[in-house]
């Protein structure tokens, strides 16, 4: 691929994350390298479907900062920032080491909205990623600056869920 474009998925419906693993997985279908890694997600514990079978397809899948603040009420948010901040820095030495086509930040949006990791850390990671990189940013509540930055936003927009009937998240359907 030539240029990388940024892509951006938010809005409060279902279909972010799953749209990111769909990508994803068309793009390995053609080849590419792909890097996926998740923001306040704990697969050892839930055992979300998408990383088990991300990692069969042979893409690098890497959950940062699995301590989600809602059951670890006990991380403050300075040190969930350090935390975030410590990943973003890695993730930019993992780029430089391996040549991926398409890298995934899913949740990244909601751990800007929630104050965890800096706005301007993630621009600045933007500004300075691999020019034929493309990047794409998943999460509710993406900025204003975010959206900005990128060439693609969707915004998924909820009419129904069925959460709201208290249906809460099935495996395999959720997770
Ligand atoms: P998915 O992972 O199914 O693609 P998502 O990434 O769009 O969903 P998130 O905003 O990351 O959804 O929400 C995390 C979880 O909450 C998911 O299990 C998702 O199915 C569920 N969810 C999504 N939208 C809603 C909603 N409007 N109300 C309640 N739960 C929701
Ligand atoms: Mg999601």
């Amino acid at each position: 691929m030539k240029t990388g474009l940024i892509q951006v998925y938010t809005g409060n419906g279902k279909g972010k994350t799953t749209a990111s693993i769909g990508l994803a997985i068309r793009a390995c279908g053609q080849k590419l390298k792909v890097c996926y890694t998740s923001f306040g997600k704990n697969p050892g514990k839930w055992g979300c479907g998408e990383h088990k079978i991300l990692k069969h397809l042979g893409i690098d899948t890497f959950c940062f900062t699995q301590e989600h603040p809602h059951f670890h009420k006990s991380l403050t948010k300075a040190e969930l920032k350090n935390r975030h901040s410590k990943c973003l820095k890695d993730l930019i030495i993992l780029l430089r080491k391996k040549k991926y086509d398409l890298l995934i930040l899913d949740e990244i949006n909601n751990a800007i909205f929630n104050g965890y990791i800096e706005e301007k850390e993630v621009l600045n990671f933007l500004n300075t990623k691999p020019k034929n990189l493309e990047v794409v940013l998943t999460g509710r509540g993406a900025s204003k600056n975010i959206i900005k930055k990128a060439d693609l936003v969707s915004e998924i927009k909820k009419i129904k869920h069925p959460y709201d009937k208290g249906i809460y998240a099935r495996k395999g359907i959720e997770f």
